[in-house]
């Protein structure tokens, strides 16, 4: 059934497995911002990449303001000790505008974002303020000039760069560029991204299983990862192992896509066809990474697409997903930056099994003890194909490639999978 040549080709003997973070580095290196931009309306901006800079065409704050509810007025009005009385001179409030200027031994009432009136400098909380009859306050001293003010410009001043370009928009982007003003923004194009999963035992979810086969979950949880991502998704189905099949697709998608990302059949098995078949109509740039989950990973290119062939193993896939693929697609959709995760040290609270050579990410569960101290356990079997160990992970265990088993009370660094999201 299989070519003879075919066989033998995929057991050759190969390069050494490249350590996990030239390959981070190379991937990186070999890939750019995707050509072609596009105006969008703030609302529709979440997830893009800014391909601008956006200026600041005003202050933000626009104005100095109240930072909170009490009396605006001149703090050498107040003294250092003790407590002084003010006339009342007016209310201004948020969204109007006192033209008049404050006259020395007057206070005004003010509320949270009115802008202060020319000549005060600070706002007495009304908390600390006691009215006398109808037209006097009582504050108490030691106000400094500028206490519970906000600046004009505190926040951006006029002119400058609110947002860089390459800056992923999350909620907390939108909302600064909002407060400048900007209802649209230029963001990179979307690269379009063709998955498709590789295996003849594979079936997909809602069909029958027949003896031999299993439900492909890569292609459901990667098809996911993508669209959160925010890159556009072309989703091929499952392609079979066949190596006639494979370099006719990957041709095909190459004349189109921006990036190519399979699963399976990258490996030295007999049905491993995805590398040969990537040699042949393409360009593998290197396989094999000294990462567990993980090691087989093809990168190369096929037509004008990078390619990402991920191993079929669903941890291992996630794995090289987010280690290795998610930066590269980061680094296509205009991010810039080294796009390094976040590891934070913790405590191992009991012992993890870790053979030297390669890097491992252990699936673990990271809690915070009455102690405050941080401190993880394994998810139990770290078994490539235990999907499951994903879902009860809080964190990735990132252990370092000569390292070997880990005691207890050791420090080990974690990747949270999920950060502060607002
Ligand atoms: P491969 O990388 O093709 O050798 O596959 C390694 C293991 O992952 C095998 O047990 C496959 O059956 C399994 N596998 C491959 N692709 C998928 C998929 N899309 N969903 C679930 N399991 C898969
Ligand atoms: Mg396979």
């Amino acid at each position: 059934m299989e070519p003879e040549s075919l066989a033998q080709r995929s057991r050759a003997p190969t390069e050494t497995d490249l350590p996990l973070e030239e390959v981070r580095r190379r991937i990186l290196a070999e890939l750019a911002p995707v050509s072609g931009s596009e105006r969008v309306p703030l609302a529709t901006s979440l997830g893009r990449v800014l391909a601008e800079d956006v200026h600041a065409a005003v202050d933000v704050p626009p104005h100095d303001n109240a930072a909170m509810d009490g009396y605006a007025v001149r703090s050498a009005d107040l003294p250092a000790e003790g407590a002084a009385e003010l006339q009342l001179a007016g209310r201004v409030l948020a969204g109007e505008r006192r033209e008049a200027e404050l006259p020395p031994g007057h206070g005004v009432r003010i509320m949270t974002g009115a802008p202060l009136p020319p000549g005060a400098d600070a706002v007495v909380i009304q908390e600390r303020a006691e009215l006398v009859g109808e037209a006097h306050v009582r504050l108490p001293g030691g106000v400094g000039p500028g206490e519970n003010v906000r600046r004009a410009g505190e926040d951006i001043a006029a002119g400058a760069v609110a947002l860089g370009a390459g800056c992923r928009l999350r909620p907390q982007e939108v909302g600064v560029i909002g407060s400048v003003g900007r209802a649209e923004v230029t963001v990179h194009r979307r690269p379009l991204v063709v998955f498709f999963a590789t295996g003849d035992e594979l079936r997909s979810p809602g069909e029958a299983l027949a003896p031999g086969q299993i439900y492909d979950s890569n292609r459901p949880m990667i098809v996911a990862a993508l669209r959160r991502l925010g890159v556009e998704v072309q989703d091929l189905g499952v392609v079979g192992d066949d190596p006639a099949t494979l370099e006719a697709t990957l041709h095909q998608v190459g004349g189109y896509a921006d990036a190519v990302i399979t699963t399976g059949g990258v490996s030295v098995g007999e049905a491993d066809h995805v590398k040969p078949a990537l040699e042949a109509v393409g360009d593998v740039a290197f396989w094999r990474v000294a990462v567990r989950p993980g090691r087989p990973l093809a990168f190369g290119w096929v037509g004008q697409a990078a390619f990402f062939g991920l191993p079929g193993n669903p941890v291992s896939a996630a794995v090289s997903l987010y280690k290795l693929v998610q930066p590269g697609l980061r680094r296509m959709m205009g991010e810039r930056g080294d796009l390094a995760p976040v590891r934070i040290p913790a405590l191992t609270a009991e012992p993890l099994r870790k053979r030297p050579g390669r890097a491992e990410f252990q699936r673990g569960i990271l809690e915070h003890g009455a102690d405050g101290v941080a401190r993880v356990v394994s998810t139990g079997s770290q078994g490539s194909g235990v999907l499951t160990s994903l879902v009860h992970a809080n964190c990735l265990i990132y252990l370092e490639a000569d390292r070997g088993d880990v005691g207890a009370g050791e420090t080990v660094h974690v990747q949270p999978l999920e950060g502060v999201q607002l």
